[in-house]
């Protein structure tokens, strides 16, 4: 098998071998990394596959993208990440919601989102990673969160020997439980902090510090490095595109499908890496059809696939499913990158538009390349329309970005000419968003108090609380720093004693 090797979207680096982009995150010249070829499964694949665990199609397509990590170090990094710390031994089950559509749930592990799908993996990756190109410093996650992804990063790395992790999120942009899931985090070498901002500012902060040479340098002379667990890094988008392979291959195992037949993918879409990682899974190879994009009220990837105009100059939404609260969608780029015949040219000069005057354009040509993506956007009366009805109809009770993904997939399916199964991204436990998920069932519980609610849906749906939620009301708070916009940088080096 060749070497798969990654370059950036904007040109400054090529033939970068898999762990050094993993432990990069972000590519010098601001970019992102790509495969510079596509991997793709062997022959037979599915057939063979078929009634394999979840561990042994990780392994599978860890294998494929990130080639200079040997066989016996995937597979500890596999057994590592999918284990006792997931409450359903399948991993990823995959349940029959309605008619057609087949919700691939991706919410049983340690923070009962779909993050943890990549990030309980990613840790260990990347320390493999510094063993492999012999870095002595620590490692230093820095990552903005729009709610989820701090917390499971946190979860993922916390006392994982030489790395340090310092999350930022949106002070009253994220839940309640949200919340205290990250400022109860337990690791010596775990922080948190608030800023005064909205998501997109976090995000910008923190990229900003990954491109300030300086404080690079200061970070060096005191023995650290950064490193990212943003959805940018390629070690999370890898590990994302397993979950698709799989669950090609429980529908084949249950005959809903035969060997090549399609299934069209409905994924609640924010900073683009999930359905990105769908894409790559189609790549590869898998019978995937339409990729359908669901997005809440901060509809700018919707516009985006309906005019070719990228605008992120629009109001900002605070909405129910606070993880899809963006207007700049990241991993878009690699997307770009793509469509422009990978043109680092193009595409740098598209997202410094971007960057200045936030909006950019394509081309019809480039436009083109885009069919095989629908898209689709709902409001929050949609939203809570579909948790209502879905549960007194099926007894099924979704989380509020799910309900985004469902209620674009039902508009999906009227208006699509041909009756492919649906497999639909379910990211997070409704759990998580108890208080919009119980209000959307029955308004009698909008003024309940937030913790109660959990036992309340307990009793609703004849569940007992995850493991993620037991005695989350009593656990010790042990962050509380905030800081503006502004003080990010200084506030990272404080936590770092530089
Ligand atoms: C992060 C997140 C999303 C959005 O995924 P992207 O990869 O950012 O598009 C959707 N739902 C939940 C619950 C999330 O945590």
């Amino acid at each position: 098998m060749s070497e798969i090797l990654y370059e950036s979207t904007r040109g400054g680096e090529q033939n970068i071998t898999a762990s050094q982009a993993i432990l990069t995150g972000l590519a010098k010249d601001g970019g992102l990394y790509v495969p510079m070829t596509m991997p793709s499964l062997p022959d037979g694949f599915f057939e063979e596959m078929k009634n394999r665990p979840y561990q042994d199609i990780a392994y599978e397509i860890l294998h494929l993208f990130l080639s200079d990590y040997t066989d016996e170090e995937l597979r500890e990094c596999v057994n590592l990440a999918y284990d006792k710390k997931f409450d359903v031994p399948e991993i990823v089950p995959v349940t029959k919601v309605g008619e057609n559509t087949y919700f691939l749930e991706l919410f049983h592990g340690a923070t009962i989102a779909f993050k943890d799908m990549a990030l309980s993996i990613l840790p260990h990756l990347l320390t493999r990673a510094a063993k492999k190109n012999q870095v002595q410093e620590d490692v230093v996650i820095l990552t903005a969160t729009s709610g989820d992804t701090g917390k499971a990063a946190m979860a993922g790395f916390a006392d994982v020997p030489g790395t340090r992790i310092i999350v930022f999120y949106p002070k009253g942009g994220v839940s309640l439980v949200q919340e205290r899931q990250m400022i109860t985090q337990t690791g010596d070498n775990t922080a948190v902090v608030a800023i005064h901002g909205n998501f997109d500012n976090a995000q910008t902060g923190v990229k900003k510090m990954f491109e300030d040479a300086d404080l690079k340098k200061r970070l060096k002379e005191a023995g650290y490095v950064f490193s990212s667990a943003n959805s940018i890094n390629i070690g999370r988008l890898v590990p994302q595109v397993a979950y698709y392979v799989y669950g090609y291959t429980r529908l084949l195992a249950q005959g809903v499908l035969t060997d090549g037949e399609l299934m069209d993918v409905v994924v609640p879409t924010g900073n683009f890496g999930n359905i990105l990682a769908a894409h790559y899974a189609k790549l590869i190879g898998t019978p995937i059809g339409k990729l359908v994009c669901a997005s809440n009220k901060n509809k700018v990837l919707f516009d985006f696939f309906q005019t070719g105009t990228y605008d992120k100059n629009r109001e900002f939404y605070l909405t129910s499913s606070p993880s899809m609260d963006i207007l700049i969608s990241s991993n878009l780029e690699r997307l770009i990158f793509e469509i422009t015949g990978n043109d680092a040219a193009r595409t740098s000069e598209l997202m410094s538009q971007l960057k200045s005057g936030g909006k950019y354009d394509i081309t019809e040509s480039m436009r083109a390349q885009l069919a095989d993506f629908e898209s689709g956007f709902a409001n929050e009366e949609q939203v809570m329309a579909t948790i209502g009805e879905t549960f007194n109809r099926e007894h099924y009770l979704m989380d509020t970005h799910t309900a985004v993904a469902a209620t674009v997939s039902a508009a999906y399916e009227k208006r699509r000419d041909q009756d492919r199964p649906i497999l639909l991204a379910s990211t997070a436990s409704p759990f998580k968003f108890a208080k919009s998920v119980m209000s959307a069932v029955d308004q009698k519980y909008a003024d309940e108090d937030d913790f109660k609610l959990l036992d309340q849906m307990c009793e609703l749906t004849g569940k007992g609380r995850p493991a993620a939620m037991q005695n989350i009301e009593n656990a010790p708070i042990r962050h509380n720093r905030e800081c503006d916009v502004e003080g990010m940088e200084q506030t990272v080096c404080e936590i770092l004693g530089l």
